[in-house]
């Protein structure tokens, strides 16, 4: 029998119906339209309202991050058109991690694109079945995808004289990626119609670098006696510490909320110094992560204790 994807009954559904549906009402909050805007250097934002999706223009073609949900896709591929560029420009397609929220939309981005799709090594596994085996996204499958360039830490992508670093900081997910390069790229000079005017970042002499975090949310994932994924623990605090160190004048995450869209996209309205670039935003949010990580953890080891008392 054809798998019906839940993208799909979600469009069929009323909303009454769909109130029944894993993760409804957030899918539907998350996939709400957004005007696509030029956020800074040659990154555009191209996603609906709650669930990220980037693109990065060079002169050689388009890099895309994220697909977001099944539903999304449409979406992304209006914004990418509405913006005047082409989606057969999109060349690469990245994804930071196979929750069906960020990769659900990558097979028809792909499909109507023709670009390949870069991913995590440990989470290839997980895009090409639809389905990952731990945490509240295991009830909702993704449409699977084929991942045409598995990635290994440290790995780098290059376009158009743009390359990005993948960093695999696992936990949310076991391939969890998280993307950093530095803008502005060398000058555009003599690239392709319509991308030869691309913004600088005005008073900023150095390039600056943009992180495109994957999350570290513990996001109901089973942190002790997860039998999918026993290390679960181990590679959450490894992350944490390995993001600690690392360098991000430009935060953007998978959801909005994470990295305060909606109000940088107002304050930027104002005329304000570019919201976007804030060094010390990565530094917040990941301390407030790992508090929310200690509780969840105590919480369980707690629970699993008192489990174990005769
Ligand atoms: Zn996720």
């Amino acid at each position: 029998m054809r798998r019906v994807t839940l993208g799909v009954l979600l469009m069929a559904a009323t909303a009454a119906q769909a109130a029944d549906l894993p993760f409804a009402a957030e899918r539907i909050a998350w996939n709400k339209p957004l005007k696509p805007f030029h956020v800074i250097g040659n990154i555009y934002y191209v996603g609906p309202a709650g669930v990220s999706s980037f693109l990065i223009v060079t002169p050689k073609g388009d890099i895309l991050t994220d697909g977001a949900l099944p539903e999304s896709a449409p979406l992304i591929e209006k914004n990418i058109r509405a913006l005047g560029f082409k989606l057969s420009d999109v060349k690469i397609i990245l994804n930071s991690h196979a929750h069906f929220d960020h990769s659900g939309g990558l097979a028809r981005l792909k499909r109507d694109t023709g670009a390949s799709l870069y991913a995590g090594t440990p989470d290839v596994p997980v895009l090409e079945s639809g389905h990952i085996a731990f945490g509240p996204a295991a009830r909702v499958d993704a449409p699977p995808v084929h991942v045409d360039h598995p990635v290994q830490d440290g790995e780098t992508v290059s376009l158009g004289g743009v390359t990005l670093t993948a960093h695999i900081t696992p936990g949310h997910t076991q391939g969890c990626t998280t993307w950093t390069y530095e803008v502005p790229p060398p000058a555009f000079a003599g690239s392709r119609a319509g991308y030869a005017h691309l913004p600088r970042i005005a008073g900023e002499e150095h390039p600056l670098t943009v992180m495109f975090f994957c999350s570290i949310s513990v996001a109901g994932n089973p942190l002790v006696g997860n039998a999918a994924y026993p290390n679960i623990v181990s590679d959450y605090r490894a992350s944490f510490a390995r993001l600690a160190k690392m360098k991000a004048d430009i935060f953007f995450a998978p959801h909005g909320v994470q990295f305060g869209l909606a109000a940088k996209l107002a304050k930027m309205k104002t005329g304000a110094p570019n919201p976007f670039v804030d060094p010390a935003e990565k530094d917040r949010f990941l301390a407030a992560a790992r508090a929310d990580f200690d509780k969840e953890l105590a919480k369980e080891t707690a629970r699993q204790q008192a489990a174990a008392k005769p």
